[in-house]
């Protein structure tokens, strides 16, 4: 069976066949001034389980994520702090893989940041004005010429009639920003001249010293690490225009070749409780938020791609709580399932099936789902109808083992939600936890001895391999 997504520029759905051996796919990824939202990644998950569904189809993914590192934001907020813009980004961007590796998504391929590709994007930009695509202003920054390319807005179905030879936006300025509505479309910055609030954050260009503009980057990183042309590029909804029109731009008038992308990938945004999520209405949550109020990264994945990737999905504490108790049935199922068949959860965890082993088993539409324009919601409801009928067939124990890989649902950290949930006293944690810090370094009298005291309060500890549950006796 093979994968097909929706795909933005054909508008239809198109199966994915990879050009190579390899399928190729490039993400934008997150611009490291700050958590990531739960927004975020509401995109990102979708990404991740778009990758593993096609690994479960057979096909190699090489994926490639960017980080964005220098920009207007980036810049603005660790001068602010007064911190180096490499030290600034590189704390976000670690506390971004702490909580991508907590909502257990793999690590793409490659991750490769703006800053340390500033020669790949300068070489693009001297291409783009040696070959007439782009043209220096008077302040040092570079523009594209966007009248110079003829399919400029063929992915966001702009209207071309009206705006083929704007070099100035609506209001009769050059754009410098990096983001902008249709509206006010105009030739855009590629590299931007040097300016005062840009304090030390500059590189030396032929035009002078300056930066990127925003677009630049994902031209020049996608096609050094997949090829002028490649298979996938995918990001919010938010980014299909100006930010990828732009990158078609720029792409198909530096390398001569076309199409940049055959399939683009637009997931669509995350909303909290029926509005935007912003700031100022004081509903933006990040994964830390949501911990902090009891719930698991498991559970808020699982509510993450509860919702089809194409539509909006309303976040809400009721969605959080359904999805809790969606893993704790799924979790409560499986591991009946597998004692039936007598496999430990360790080799359940290795399952990775291609996707031959999905015919004829009981998850059979539940992986025909996933297929179909990635639908989550379905193949989630196709699995819960199965699951009565899971009597420990190992094929169908096979075939569930790939659909939660491809799903990224692992349900040993459920186990510790159990944990959480069985209310235990905060001075009984802190004594299990001395007890296994103790054991850790070898102090196993103390070991014994807090257990013999826990043991007399009424709860028992279970070591596992990588820490602990308490449970009442
Ligand atoms: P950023 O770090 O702002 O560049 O965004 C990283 C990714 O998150 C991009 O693919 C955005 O399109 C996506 N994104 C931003 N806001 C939302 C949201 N509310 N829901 C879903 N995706 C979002
Ligand atoms: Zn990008």
């Amino acid at each position: 069976m093979n994968v097909s997504i929706h795909n933005t520029i054909t508008r239809r759905k198109d199966v994915l066949t990879p050009q190579t051996d390899t399928f190729g796919m490039y993400c934008c990824g997150p611009t490291v001034y700050g958590p990531a939202h739960i927004g975020n990644f509401r995109t990102f998950v979708a990404q991740d389980v778009l990758r593993r569904t096609l690994e479960c189809s057979g096909l190699k993914v090489k994926h490639v994520r960017n980080i964005t590192d220098v920009d207007d934001k980036t810049i603005r907020e660790s001068r602010k702090l007064g911190m180096t813009l490499k030290d600034f980004t590189k704390k976000w961007e670690d506390k971004f893989h702490l909580d991508c590796d907590r909502l257990n998504m793999l690590r793409p391929t490659v991750e490769p940041r703006a800053t340390e590709h500033i020669a790949e994007q300068l070489d693009m930009v001297s291409k783009l004005v040696a070959n007439g695509h782009a043209y220096p202003a008077k302040d040092g920054s570079v523009y594209f010429k966007i009248s110079t390319f003829a399919d400029y807005g063929k992915l966001a179905g702009l209207d071309r009639e009206h705006m083929a030879t704007q070099s100035t936006n609506s209001a009769g300025e050059v754009n410098n920003a990096d983001e902008y509505e249709r509206e006010s479309v105009s030739d855009f910055a590629l590299w931007k001249g040097r300016k005062p609030e840009d304090g030390e954050n500059f590189w030396k260009s032929p035009w002078g010293e300056g930066r990127p503009g925003w677009h630049i980057e994902c031209s020049a990183m996608s096609t050094k690490y997949l090829g002028d042309t490649f298979d996938l590029h995918g990001g919010g909804i938010d980014l299909c225009f100006p930010h990828h029109e732009n990158e078609i731009a720029q792409s198909e008038c530096a390398t001569g070749k076309s199409p940049y992308v055959s399939y683009w990938f637009h997931s669509a945004h995350l909303m909290v409780e029926g509005q935007k999520m912003s700031k100022s209405l004081g509903n933006l949550y990040t994964l830390d938020d949501l911990v902090a109020k009891g719930y698991t990264p498991a559970q808020i994945r699982y509510a993450l791609m509860s919702g089809h990737y194409r539509q909006q999905l309303n976040f809400t504490f009721k969605g959080l709580d359904d999805a809790k108790s969606a893993l704790a049935k799924l979790a409560k199922s499986v591991k009946a399932a597998l004692g039936r068949a007598k496999m430990s959860e360790a080799d359940f965890k290795k399952l990775i099936a291609p996707e031959n082993n999905f015919a004829g088993t009981i998850f059979e539409p539940a992986w025909n789902a996933l297929c179909d324009d990635l639908n989550v919601p379905r193949a989630l409801g196709e699995i819960f109808g199965a699951l009565p009928k899971l009597d420990g067939k190992s094929r169908d124990i096979a075939a569930l083992g790939s659909l939660l890989y491809a799903l990224g649902i692992d349900l040993s950290s459920e186990s510790q939600a159990e944990q959480t949930e069985a209310d235990v006293p905060e001075e009984i944690k802190q004594m299990a936890q001395a007890r296994w810090d103790a054991k850790k370094s070898k102090d196993f009298a103390k070991a014994d001895e807090l257990r013999n005291k826990l043991t007399e309060l009424g709860w028992s500890v279970l070591d596992r391999k990588d820490g602990f549950d308490i449970k009442k006796i």
